[in-house]
């Protein structure tokens, strides 16, 4: 079984109103010493995933690596690869927004090891930018496109948002065709959701309206995966779609059972124990993870363990987020193969007897089909 590495870095240069990811804003951010915590986290977890085959991925992913600078993203890359082994194309990915994207940010990237950049664009239009508090313009996002592709990085994937209320659907589609035009490798589009404990929550409480209405909602998630499809970057899951030969390898580990160690703080891991798992949260305060790390006792704020049954749940779950479903074995077929069939007769799940995979029909109430599927 593949498996791969996350990275964790918390610190953000500010803190966005709808986001409620683990994220430290502070005017000093402790470079090294967090680069220190996450090698020591290393060296204190590495022994859990031995002897497995070298790690396919390693994902920096926060908060806003980007700010990292390479010489930290350089070290660890070199210590994963000393202590676990990174199989030869590992993807090395690192999340930037583009207002960090400088000429130098390729190049020093590159050196470092990194093949791959997660840019945070969201949207093209300056108006709705403002409004969801980012720092970057339309054409902000160009630049930092044509510089990363100038310094030598060409696989580059693009994220948007959609579902503002202020944000038609002719809007969205114009951010679609602004990132086709920009031809990235992968892009990933999410809907705009309003978390209870930020600033968009608390104006949500207060009884603004933030977000389309479900049913406009539903007919842009429609849209943008068509519109995508016509620019060439194919869907193959719930939020992503890629150019032939680029779906994201670190995000695919989430969608398939596969194993990730987790480094940095409020990062997530998971790994295989018998026919079950186990999965834990890293402490998420950023001083008190470095503390701990630091100390050769990297905490935790859980750690669930999974019998069998729930981690082939967990399999369903995620494995029906992707476009070809997921290969039907014999313990999936035992536990759920006649309400996979009942759900096949609705015209809501394809691809039986060897796969199970949404439909058409079935994408559009996915929530519905999984939960039918495993409850
Ligand atoms: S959206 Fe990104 S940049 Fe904004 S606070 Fe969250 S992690 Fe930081």
């Amino acid at each position: 079984m593949p498996f791969g590495v996350y990275v964790h870095y918390p610190y953000c240069a500010r803190h966005c109103p709808y986001c409620d990811f683990t994220v430290a804003v502070t005017r000093e951010i402790p470079h090294k010493a967090y680069r220190d915590a996450v090698l020591a986290e290393l060296a204190a977890r590495a022994g859990s995933f031995a002897g497995r085959p070298p790690a396919i991925s390693l994902y920096f992913g926060g908060g806003t690596p980007g700010l990292w600078p390479a010489e930290n993203i350089a070290a660890i890359i070199e210590a994963v690869d000393g202590r676990l082994g990174l199989a030869p194309g590992a993807e090395i990915t690192v999340e930037c927004n583009p207002e960090d994207v400088t000429a130098a940010t390729a190049p020093a990237l590159r050196a470092a090891g990194v093949n791959r950049i997660s840019l945070g664009v969201q949207s093209f239009d300056d108006a709705l930018l403002g409004r969801l508090g980012r720092k970057h313009t339309g054409d902000g996002a160009r630049r930092a496109v044509a510089r990363l592709r100038a310094g030598g990085l060409e696989d580059i994937n693009i994220d948007l948002m959609h579902g503002e209320r202020r944000q038609p659907l002719a809007a969205v589609l114009a951010d679609v065709h602004a990132a086709v035009e920009l031809a990235p490798t992968h892009v990933s589009t999410y809907q705009l959701t309003i978390e209870e404990k930020t600033a968009f929550g608390a104006r949500a409480r207060r009884g603004e309206r933030l977000l389309v209405e479900d049913d406009v909602l539903t007919a842009m998630y429609g849209a943008v995966r068509a519109a995508l499809s016509d620019g060439g970057i194919e869907p193959y899951e719930v939020s992503n779609a890629a150019r032939p030969g680029h779906e994201a390898r670190h995000n695919s580990l989430y969608w398939t059972d596969g194993e990730y160690l987790a480094l940095g703080a409020g990062a997530h891991g998971y790994m295989h124990r018998g026919d079950g798992a186990e999965r834990w949260e890293n402490l998420r305060h950023a001083g008190r993870y470095m503390q701990a790390a630091l100390a050769g006792r990297p905490g935790e704020t859980f750690r669930d363990l999974l019998d069998a049954a729930e981690r082939l749940e967990d399999r369903v779950l995620c494995g029906l987020r992707l476009d070809r479903g997921i290969a039907v074995d014999p313990a999936l077929e035992a536990r759920f193969g006649d309400r996979a069939r009942r759900l096949a007769e609705q015209g809501l799940l394809g691809g039986l007897p060897r796969r199970w995979r949404a439909t058409a029909r079935g994408r559009a109430i996915l929530d519905r089909v999984i939960v039918d599927l495993v409850s």
